[in-house]
C-alpha cells in the first residue's frame, strides 16, 4: 500500500511538474523602466550598475562573475508589504502561502486601447466573474491592459514625452472601489498590473498601494505576456528575492496552466482525475500481488 501511495504521489507530482508553464517575466536589464525618483528629490541614484569581477580563463577553468546593484522597484517586480505600509511585512517576511495562488486575469485591452486612464471598475470585474465564475479567495489577480508590449519603451510605458514629470503620466490601473472590493469581499492575496503601478498614472495619489499594503497585501508591476495564459485556469508563482528589510525586488513570475491540453478543468474536475488515478493504481497493485507473487 504504501508502494502504492509513493507510485500515486510521483505521478501527481510529475503531473504538475510536466504542465504547460509560461513566464510573465520581462528580463531584467539596463533598459528596465524605473519610476522617475527625481520627484521625489532623489536625483543621485543609480538605478543598473553591473560591474564583471571575472570573465577570464584561469589555467584551463573558465570563471565568469560579476556584482549587480539596482533599484528594488524596477522592471518585473513585486512591492512588498512595508513599500506602503510601515512596519508591515517586508521581502523577506512575506508568507510562502501568498506567493502560490490561482491566476485571475482581468483583462480590459479594449477600454485602455479607447481611453489611457482608463481605472478598473467593479463592474469589470463582475462582468469577468459572470464569465468565468466568482473569484476564489486567495488569488492572484492581475490587470491585462495590454501595456506589456510597449516595455521597454519608457515613454510608450508611462504614455508620455516626459517621463520625468509623473504629473504627465497615462497608463492604466485599478479603481479605488475595484481595490475595496478585492480585499474586503474577495480575500486577495496578490494584485498585480502590466503597467508601472496599480494606481493610474493620472491618479492624485498612491491610493491603491495605501489601501492595500498595510492589509498585507504585495503588489506586481509590469507584469509581462498576460496575452499568453488563460484567464482563469492557472496556478501563479512568485518566485520573488528573499531579500531582509527588502521592499520589493525583481520577480520571476510563472503561470502553470492548470491541465496541459488547455481545456481547462475546473478544480472539481481535477480531482475527479486524480481519485480515478489513485483507484486505478489500487486496483492494478492488488492484481499485480494476487496473480504475479
Ligand atoms: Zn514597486
Amino acid at each position: 500500500m504504501a508502494k502504492t501511495i509513493l507510485v500515486v504521489l510521483m505521478f501527481m507530482l510529475g503531473m504538475t511538474y510536466g504542465r504547460k508553464m509560461v513566464d510573465l517575466t520581462h528580463t531584467l536589464d539596463e533598459n528596465a523602466p524605473k519610476y522617475p525618483l527625481s520627484y521625489f528629490g532623489l536625483t543621485n541614484f543609480t538605478y543598473y550598475n553591473v560591474k564583471t569581477i571575472a570573465e577570464e580563463y584561469i589555467g584551463d577553468m573558465w570563471l565568469a562573475l560579476r556584482t549587480m546593484e539596482f533599484y528594488e522597484h524596477q522592471g518585473t517586480h513585486i512591492d512588498a508589504p512595508n513599500h506602503f505600509g510601515n512596519g508591515r511585512q517586508a521581502l523577506n517576511e512575506i508568507p510562502t502561502e501568498k506567493l502560490i495562488g490561482p491566476g485571475v486575469i482581468i483583462d480590459i485591452k479594449d477600454k485602455a486601447r479607447a481611453n489611457p486612464d482608463y481605472a478598473v471598475t467593479v463592474d469589470d470585474i463582475k462582468e469577468h466573474e459572470a464569465e468565468h465564475g466568482l473569484i476564489p479567495p486567495n488569488s492572484i489577480i492581475i490587470m491585462n491592459s495590454g501595456w506589456g508590449y510597449k516595455y521597454p519603451n519608457h515613454q510608450l510605458v508611462f504614455g508620455t514625452e516626459n517621463i520625468t514629470d509623473p504629473r504627465s503620466f497615462r497608463f492604466p490601473g485599478w479603481s479605488i472601489e475595484a481595490c475595496e472590493m478585492l480585499l474586503n469581499e474577495r480575500q486577495v492575496s496578490v494584485l498585480g498590473v502590466d503597467t508601472p503601478s496599480t494606481d493610474p498614472g493620472q491618479a492624485d495619489e498612491y491610493y491603491c498601494h495605501m489601501l492595500l499594503q498595510p492589509n498585507d497585501v504585495p503588489l506586481l508591476e509590469y507584469v509581462a505576456n498576460l496575452d499568453s495564459v488563460p484567464q482563469r485556469g492557472t496556478t501563479i508563482v512568485l518566485g520573488t528575492m528573499k531579500v531582509r528589510r527588502g521592499t520589493g525586488g525583481p520577480t520571476r513570475i510563472f503561470a502553470l496552466i492548470d491541465d496541459q491540453d488547455q481545456t481547462y478543468f475546473n478544480s472539481a474536475e481535477t480531482m475527479a482525475y486524480q481519485t480515478l488515478i489513485v483507484s486505478c493504481a489500487v486496483i492494478i497493485e492488488y492484481f499485480v500481488h494476487k496473480f504475479l507473487f
